[in-house]
């Protein structure tokens, strides 16, 4: 087993928890040991591993800052598993009060081979409340030569009563990054070749976990041999690499609508699982998002590429990874409509009325009244890609993207609803049809806005707001609401009579 093969042996080793082994080692090589610990967290973060750990370093005879030396006898022993004064209990299987007290019978002798009984008790909140109140007593009056570690992957199970009375550790899932790291070192080892690559995958597949991380490899490994290729480890997690999750990321970052909703079409079309493969696509636009922050990186391929070409990728992913996460397929698991409505927000720019369940929404996208033709909105870039825009409406688009992302409800003001009046000088003059969101920029706003357009032009302006009238700028053909549109782009046909 690999994963018990490479399980740390000493603090530095362990993965991604740095907060919770300084601060350990610090207390331990100043002798503050506590008599209960309480280690939460997700399930294959290191919780375990991190309390065998501390059961050698309070027992080791030479440890070295706070670190056991695992060469002693008490080391070794813990290590090949024979010391009996390490107690491991699973409180899954021996949650009843019989357990507790048989637990608290032991605790009173003192220790044989170690100079402390430590006792492992895992997953803790599955303890009956009888037991809890056992082990609460044992808690409030520990024997001198007795340390307990609690381990949980459900905190808020675990009565407050006992929480107090522990040294309390909180375990974050491990970051994608250091589970890479942690494959690399253990294929390294192993005389195993894995494409970097395929060794993100498994780490996203994870979710955080290192050992079910570790678990996967070794299940390619044994599948595939020492050489497995990135397609092998895709076919091996379950993940069938469709090109089309690329594909959709780059339509979405060339503001290609049409050839996004070409995509989600095509793979509902083929039966696809459409929840599986918008989390593909989460999972494709998070890479890639973290590869643009990265900056200075290489571009590991063609869409890292793309999107650093581009000035405003970082808007735009977060943009998408909110609406794709915002899909929600529960009502009809085989339609591609949630997806369609995700690109369409990601294209279009979001709208309030999103959040109603996506099927009504779209029903619901009005038809243009016949006497209020909706003001051409500069938020609003064409269906076919940004290139048609103007240079104030370019600029009104990046206004709005740049205060959703310090401040989305605040935004919510700049959404469709005005228009760039003058942006050379350092006079900024944005134009409001409607009072209410000419009063917020103006007020709650303002800071925001001048900070924004301050980024985007590169030098400082100050704001100023004017009402116009519908009629200011007649040139410009009326366009229709973007939910109008994007029902339009899914094959709706509006009902309205001025069509
Ligand atoms: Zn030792």
């Amino acid at each position: 087993m690999l994963y018990g093969k490479w399980r740390p042996k000493g603090f530095a080793e362990v993965v991604g928890q740095d907060h919770i082994v300084r601060t350990l080692k610090n207390a331990l090589a100043t002798g503050q040991v506590a008599h209960a610990y309480l280690f939460a967290g997700p399930r294959g973060t290191g919780k375990t591993t991190t309390a065998r750990i501390l059961a050698r370093a309070v027992n080791c005879r030479q440890p070295v800052e706070g670190e056991p030396c695992n060469q002693c006898d008490p080391c070794r022993a813990i290590l090949s598993g024979s010391a009996l004064d390490l107690i491991e209990m699973d409180a899954a299987s021996n949650r009843g009060i019989e357990d507790v007290r048989e637990l608290r019978e032991r605790i009173a002798y003192a220790p044989s081979d170690l100079a402390r009984k430590v006792y492992l008790l895992d997953e803790v909140h599955m303890l009956t409340e009888g037991a809890f109140n056992a082990l609460l007593k044992t808690l409030e009056e520990p024997p001198p030569h007795a340390i307990f570690i609690l381990a949980t992957t459900d905190l808020h199970k675990v009565p407050a009563t006992i929480i107090s009375r522990c040294q309390r550790y909180d375990f974050h899932r491990v970051p994608n990054d250091a589970i890479v790291e942690r494959l690399a070192f253990i294929c390294q080892q192993e005389g195993v070749t894995v494409p970097r690559e395929g060794l993100a995958a498994i780490a996203i597949q994870s979710r955080g976990g290192l050992r079910d991380a570790i678990t996967m490899l070794e299940q390619v490994i044994a599948r595939y041999g020492s050489a497995p290729t990135v397609e092998d480890i895709r076919a091996a997690l379950g993940q069938v690499h469709d090109q089309r999750t690329g594909g959709l990321v780059r339509a979405l970052l060339e503001s290609d609508l049409a050839a996004a909703l070409d995509i989600a079409r095509s793979v509902a079309d083929d039966g696809l699982d459409i929840a599986r493969f918008t989390r593909g696509v989460i999972d494709e636009v998070r890479r890639v998002l973290a590869a643009v922050l990265r900056d200075g990186a290489t571009a590991d391929d063609e869409l890292v590429a793309l999107a650093k070409g581009r000035s405003d990728s970082v808007p735009l992913l977060a943009a998408a990874l909110t609406e794709l996460a915002r899909a929600d397929f529960r009502l009809d698991p085989a339609s591609p409509v949630p997806l369609e409505v995700a690109c369409a927000a990601v294209a279009l720019g979001p709208s309030p009325s999103f959040s109603i369940a996506p099927e009504r929404a779209l029903a619901a996208a009005p038809a243009p009244r016949p006497n209020t033709p909706q003001r051409p909105s500069a938020t609003q870039p064409a269906a076919s890609g940004s290139g048609s825009l103007s240079r104030e409406e370019r600029f009104a688009r990046d206004l709005y993207e740049h205060c959703k992302m310090v401040n989305p409800s605040h935004a919510m003001w700049l959404n469709g609803s005005f228009e760039v009046l003058q942006m050379d000088g350092d006079e900024l003059v944005l134009g409001f049809q409607r009072k209410m969101p000419l009063e917020k920029v103006d007020t709650v706003c303002r800071a925001m806005v001048e900070e924004q357009a301050a980024a985007i032009l590169g030098r400082q302006v100050r704001l100023s707001v004017k009402l116009i009238e519908a009629s200011d700028q007649p040139r410009r053909e009326p366009r229709r609401g973007h939910l109008a549109k994007a029902a339009e782009a899914m094959g709706g046909r509006p009902i309205g009579k001025d069509v």
